[in-house]
């Protein structure tokens, strides 16, 4: 985004807060904690925590608030874990990270050391999140500093791949905000302000089944129908420039004993996306009218039998957007400015600010700091080098939205 200025208000927001003899001494607090931060954040990313199975480490999480003195700190209904820092309630401002990793009960969680990268699986996605939010309560309590706006840290549910931002999206259901500020990976200095539509579908095609020579006109054939489908969804074309993308990522039918045999059941897997909504929503109408139109032609193909369909939605997140000049984003675009960096605007993104945003919250997702690599594999690395530059900025764009009680007016605006 060329030529993006933040307002002078917002600019005198951040002067004023940097000015405040606590805000120096909770910045130089955070370069003394980024060592324990880094061992908490290793034993929170040890207890396993694939999608729905997070429970372990959010009672550990709830632990870890509870220590730095949050009040009401409790698991919601969906399993999220979060705690109240009381301000003097001129708005209500969320901090959170995922808890949940892509890696399966049993994966062997044991970090490994070298120079200044830890190896843990989950340790960068997302445990580096969990690991900002408590430094950055720790600087605030440590720089006695108190906030005109309750802040609210969470620790959520159901991020990845088929929880599809399911515990953010449930919160946000039952709760409302007046601005949520995410934190996934590593990368710090992007500006995620948006979300990519994802979908993620099942067809599943059915027909009479039977000997392969046996039933030879006799019956349909759903395998048949299901390629038939492949083929049209292979052929659609998608508006460029929009990431507007998909795949069949899926096919199951058959099985080797009844190689001679015509298969009653079929089903292949969709994944698709897009950054507009609308675009999304007529890929979606293209993809039902290709398994409709493979049926019939399957079913007039052999003329014996009608091959029907159904289909099970397993990810349905909106695209979302929001304009890049609401308070939020310039606060953020500022503190990365004062932190020495280039701010990059991202197109989309898939992170839980995705489903604060769907629910009307002013929400941006940010990076922890350092460097980290290999997520989603077994070679997940973080490396915390300098990350109190980063955490310091997260402070500050938490502060810039809170207010500091009697020294700055939050930028958070209370819903009416
Ligand atoms: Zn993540």
């Amino acid at each position: 985004m060329e030529n993006y200025t933040p307002s002078p208000a917002v600019k005198q927001t951040l002067s004023q807060l940097k000015a405040l003899p606590c805000i120096a001494k909770a910045l130089d607090f955070l370069k003394e904690d980024t060592a324990p931060t880094l061992k908490q954040q290793i034993e929170l990313a040890k207890i396993p925590a694939p999608t729905y199975h997070e429970k372990e480490k959010a009672l550990a999480f709830c632990e870890a608030l509870k220590a730095e003195g949050l009040e009401d700190v409790h698991l919601d209904r969906f399993g999220n874990a979060i705690g109240l820092r009381r301000g003097k309630g001129a708005a209500r401002v969320i901090m959170e990270a995922h808890m949940d990793t892509v890696f399966p009960l049993g994966t062997k969680l044991e970090p490994r050391i070298e120079g200044s990268r830890v190896y843990l699986p989950g340790v960068n996605d997302d445990t580096s999140g969990l690991g900002s939010i408590l430094t950055v309560i720790r600087a605030l309590n440590a720089a006695g500093i108190e906030t005109e706006a309750d802040l609210y840290f969470m620790g959520t549910v159901e991020e990845e791949g088929m929880g599809g931002l399911g515990g953010m999206k449930k919160h946000m259901s039952e709760n409302s905000y007046d601005a949520s500020i995410s934190i996934d990976g590593s990368g710090f200095g992007t500006i995620v302000y948006g979300g990519t539509g994802i979908r993620t579908c099942e067809i599943n095609f059915h027909s009479g089944s039977g000997h392969a020579a046996g039933a030879f006109g006799k019956v349909a054939n759903s395998l048949n129908a299901a390629a038939r489908c492949v083929a049209k969804i292979a052929d659609l074309q998608v508006p460029p420039d929009s990431g507007t993308i998909f795949c069949v990522s899926n096919f199951h039918a058959g099985n080797d004993a009844g190689i001679h045999a015509i298969v009653g059941d079929s089903q292949i897997k969709i994944n698709y996306r897009s950054h507009r909504q609308d675009y999304l929503v007529a890929l979606h109408e293209q993809i039902m009218k290709a398994a409709q139109e493979a049926c019939d032609e399957e079913t007039a193909r052999w003329g014996c039998e009608t091959v029907t369909w159904d289909t099970v939605s397993y990810v349905d997140i909106p695209a979302v957007s929001q304009s890049a000049d609401i308070p939020l984003v310039q606060a953020l675009y500022t503190v990365i400015e004062d932190a020495g960096l280039t701010p990059k605007f991202a197109v989309g993104g898939a992170t839980n600010c995705t489903m604060a945003i769907n629910a009307g919250i002013p929400a941006v997702c940010i990076g922890s700091g350092g460097t980290g690599g290999g997520a989603h594999s077994l070679d997940e690395y973080n490396d915390d080098t300098d990350r109190h530059i980063a955490s310091g900025a997260t402070l500050l764009l938490l502060l810039m939205m809170a207010g500091v009680a009697g020294e700055t007016a939050p930028l958070a605006e209370k819903k009416a």
